[in-house]
């Protein structure tokens, strides 16, 4: 073997994928000789439903949380968003981190917290329907909870971790990310509005309900009295069915029911404003004419 290449990319991540019956040893406990250097290099991908839960724990609206507490990040070459929770400028230092007892929002920390020191991969081969999840190890020098002597399976520390929760309200969101991957070139470079929408609808739950609440919104989509204020009320259910949206308005999977001759209507009520527009440019452009033609001479 030729061990004069030494490649300065080392990846953390261990190369085995494991299922949840794969062993392991580890343990983190307040008192370990690390405790909290993890949250010292905080880079945390945060999911729909991480946003739902800090953003309760904390008592403000999505929009607030978003602002104060995430950096935007594309997620993949299409320009697909992404957030990441906000850090001290100088050192990636979680702002949720206290240093005396460590996480300030232990019961409500994100998804990629609590699998820590694990990965998530979900993925899908282009010959099946279904997605598959697998998990990988990540092994980091200033964790020493790998020396621990604690074996356990990978089910049952995702069990300790609370996790099931936000890998059921996540699913939808990675199932969405990866087929607009796999998608490709195909359907085109999304627009600036579709990349917005997303956003909104993935992460900005309460600006989400707003858009529900418009008058355009009940005119196109056929729902229930009943559903629609379970929707409205409810942050689960409202993200639960900005999966459905998603998926119906990304990639033409029914999803929401449509009034009838709804989407016909909208297009009428759309040629009208188009052909105002077409003639409110005609009336200015006649107008700005003489002067044009004063110009060119
Ligand atoms: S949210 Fe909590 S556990 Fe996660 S990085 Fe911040 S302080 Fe650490
Ligand atoms: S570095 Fe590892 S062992 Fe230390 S506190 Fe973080 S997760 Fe726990």
């Amino acid at each position: 073997m030729n061990d004069q290449f030494d490649s300065p990319y080392k990846s953390p991540v261990q190369p085995q994928q494991l299922t949840e019956d794969s062993k392991f040893c580890f343990s983190c406990y307040p008192g370990i000789s690390c405790f909290n250097a993890c949250c010292k290099q905080a880079d945390i991908t945060l999911a729909p439903y991480d946003v739902i839960r800090l953003k309760q724990r904390l008592g403000i609206s999505s929009s607030d949380f978003l602002q104060q507490h995430t950096v935007p990040f594309t997620i993949d070459a299409d320009g697909t968003p992404g957030i990441k929770m906000r850090t001290t400028d100088v050192d990636p230092v979680c702002l949720f981190l206290d240093e005396e007892t460590g996480c300030s929002v232990y019961e409500d920390r994100p998804t990629a917290c609590r699998y820590y020191p694990m990965g998530l991969l979900t993925s899908r081969r282009s010959d099946e329907y279904h997605d598959e999840q697998h998990f990988a190890i990540v092994k980091e020098k200033h964790c020493q909870g790998h020396f621990e002597q604690r074996e356990l399976t990978v089910g049952e520390y995702r069990k300790e971790q609370d996790v099931e929760i936000y890998d059921e309200l996540n699913r939808d969101f990675y199932r969405i990310i990866i087929k607009k991957k796999s998608a490709g070139p195909g359907i085109g470079k999304p627009s600036k509005m579709s990349q917005e929408f997303f956003f909104m609808a993935a992460y900005d739950i309460d600006r989400f309900k707003d858009f529900l609440t418009s008058k355009n919104f009940r005119s196109v989509y056929d729902l229930t009295d009943e559903e629609y204020n379970t929707i409205l009320n409810d942050d689960i259910e409202r993200l639960k069915f900005s999966y459905r949206l998603l998926k119906q308005v990304l990639f033409n999977e029914p999803g929401v029911p449509l009034k009838d001759n709804a989407l016909q209507k909208r297009m009428e009520e759309r040629k009208e404003v188009i052909e105002l527009r077409q003639k409110a440019e005609l009336e200015l452009a006649k107008q700005k004419a003489p002067f044009e033609d004063y110009i060119q001479d």
